[in-house]
């Protein structure tokens, strides 16, 4: 299917690795120039020279942390008002409901709530004004159904579901699209690093860890990078300008619920 958006220009953030990677790389072979992000310049510039040469497009990068002020500067200055963005930073750390303090809040809100926030504020006058645009902000099945080991994440991303229930309504008169997407498990550093959160916690193998929490999910697998990302450049697509304000599971059946 041709997406229609050959040519547009996306800031993706947190994307040499993951999921943010998988939206780059999808968004990429639809034609899209990119304003490429991560914290690490390695793995940055490796990301964005593999899909240039993949698939032709410019792609410019922006090594810097996205969920502090300085570095959000840098990023907007160079995607200058873009088309399409996509809002993603690490997620915060798991831990039980009694560990955490203001601080902890705090930072999970700053990385996960307040800096796509931010992002969108900076990008939807522009967007508006063209009378186009389209924005994917990366969140989590938490959203849908706590996680009880990711009370930071349950907390600052249902946070940022209600500011895009309220906000997307008012800029979708203007062409402009705001949904989220909701990851389940997918196989990732993130992913590896909780199972072997999972293993220590158990005294099980990595293995073991990773088998158990795929039995959770009725696809019985994780899923890949390359799905997730072809679904953010469809919601990216002209073909999906009447999806507004939605939150789009991605996570093979794990949430057991009717709609
Ligand atoms: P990941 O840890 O594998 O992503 C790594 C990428 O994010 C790298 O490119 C890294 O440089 C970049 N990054 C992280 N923090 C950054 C920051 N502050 N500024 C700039 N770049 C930053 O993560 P992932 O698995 O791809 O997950 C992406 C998001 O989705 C995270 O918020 C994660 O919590 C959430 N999520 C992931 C899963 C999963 O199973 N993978 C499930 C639910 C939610």
């Amino acid at each position: 299917m041709d997406l229609g958006i050959k040519g547009k220009r996306a800031l993706v953030c947190a994307s040499s690795k993951g999921l943010g990677f998988g939206c780059a790389a999808a968004l990429a072979e639809a034609g899209v120039d990119l304003v490429m992000n991560a914290r690490g310049a390695e793995a940055l510039e490796a990301a964005a020279a593999d899909l240039r040469s993949r698939f032709g497009v410019h792609v410019q990068t922006v090594a810097a942390d996205v969920t502090t002020e300085d570095g959000r500067a840098e990023v907007l200055a160079a995607a200058a008002s873009p088309d399409i963005l996509v809002t993603n930073a690490g997620g915060p750390p798991p831990g039980q409901w009694s560990d955490w303090d203001r601080d902890d809040f705090i930072a999970a809100l700053d990385a996960n709530m307040l800096t796509p926030i931010a992002l969108m504020k900076a990008c939807l006058p522009a967007m508006m004004d063209r009378g186009w645009g389209r924005i994917v902000n990366i969140t989590s099945q938490s959203v849908k159904a706590p996680i009880a080991v990711l009370g930071l994440s349950n907390a600052a991303r249902t946070g940022l579901t209600g500011y895009v229930a309220g906000t997307s309504r008012q800029v979708a008169p203007s062409g402009v699209t705001i949904n989220n997407l909701l990851p389940g498990i997918h196989a990732t550093d993130r992913a590896e690093s909780l199972d072997q959160g999972v293993s220590r916690a158990q005294n099980i193998s990595v293995e073991d860890a990773k088998a158990q929490r795929e039995a959770t999910i009725p696809a019985r697998r994780y899923g890949t990078a390359a799905e997730f990302g072809a679904t953010c450049a469809f919601l990216c697509s002209q073909h999906a300008g009447f999806i507004v304000g939605q939150n789009i599971l991605l996570d093979g059946g794990a949430t057991n619920a009717t709609i």
